[in-house]
């Protein structure tokens, strides 16, 4: 009897790594000797918008496309994109989602409230279906181990035993796929997010970041290069390169904390943090 074909969706917000993490689910398919189809949208990506990624495996595949209600696992890398493509899911299927929310740009400006436009959670979403859901902190696990850019492996380790394939192949995908330099952390981030388990569904969703009174803008000069993209990003003008070339923050008292500037800038050179944390020094 041929192998029924298999489907996975990724879905997060440009910037969060969507599009590497189709990748090393797709070559880790490969590897475990699947044919593999992968499609993916990600034009909004530079904006902060929705990425997402399908990806679909078995003996013989026809086309990339998951349907509806076919996904044996949806891994969202932010809570609202979740929400948007649970749909995607199978009765009785797995998701996979990070509990980070994140505020699209568009909704941060002029509204000073992100209650009313950030998603509620309506439970029977997942009950109805008798989902399970496999809820990470993604973030916070990646920079435990020391590099915040790994959280979309910690995600792919909860991932992965929905795929049915050996940790073997998981691992040289990342090996082969992540930036030279990373490997290891990236693995430690992938066996820490095997370690997930099954959770509740919050009736609530953790409060996004954002509004809670201007965020801190924190510039690490030493990396930053002053290529003006998180500048021009900026939804509420907070930041300007000087004649000098060096990057300023000048509206510090307006930062909705969307975090777009952290997200779009090449160089990890700035950094944003919520009202009450403390931050130090900026480096000059
Ligand atoms: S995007 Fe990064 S490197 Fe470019 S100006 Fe902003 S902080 Fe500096
Ligand atoms: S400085 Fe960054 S986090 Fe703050 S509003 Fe501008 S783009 Fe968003």
């Amino acid at each position: 009897m041929p192998e029924q074909t298999k489907g996975l969706v990724l879905a997060g917000v440009g910037g969060q790594g969507v599009i590497l993490a189709g990748m090393i689910v797709a070559d880790a398919l490969v590897r475990a000797g699947h044919d593999v189809k992968q499609s993916e949208v990600h034009g909004m990506a530079q904006r902060g918008g929705s990425v997402f990624s399908h990806i679909r495996w078995g003996q013989s595949v026809d086309s990339p496309l998951v349907p509806e209600a076919s996904a044996e696992v949806l891994a969202a890398f932010e809570w609202a994109e979740a929400l948007r493509w649970v749909s995607y899911v199978r009765e009785g299927g797995a998701v996979v989602a990070d509990l980070r929310t994140i505020v699209p740009p568009g909704a941060c400006r002029n509204t000073r409230s992100w209650a009313t436009t950030y998603p509620g959670v309506d439970p029977d979403l997942f009950v109805d279906r008798r989902l399970t859901a496999h809820l990470v902190d993604a973030a916070s696990t990646a920079t435990e181990l020391g590099n915040v850019r790994t959280a979309g492996s910690v995600i792919l380790g909860a991932v992965s035993r929905f795929c049915g394939i050996d940790q073997i192949h998981w691992e040289a995908a990342i090996e082969s796929l992540v930036p030279r330099g990373t490997e290891e952390v990236n693995l430690a981030a992938f066996r820490a997010g095997c370690e997930v388990g099954e959770a509740t569904i919050p009736v609530a969703p953790a409060p996004p970041e954002g509004f809670s009174g201007p965020h801190q803008i924190e510039i690490d000069h030493t990396w930053c290069k002053g290529c003006d993209i998180c500048s021009r990003v900026c939804p509420e003008y907070c930041l300007a390169v000087d004649l000098r070339g060096q990057l300023n923050v000048v509206n510090a008292d307006v930062c909705t904390g969307c975090h777009l500037c952290e997200l779009l800038c090449p160089d990890f050179a700035i950094s944003i943090h919520p009202p009450s944390t403390e931050v130090v020094t900026a480096v000059d």
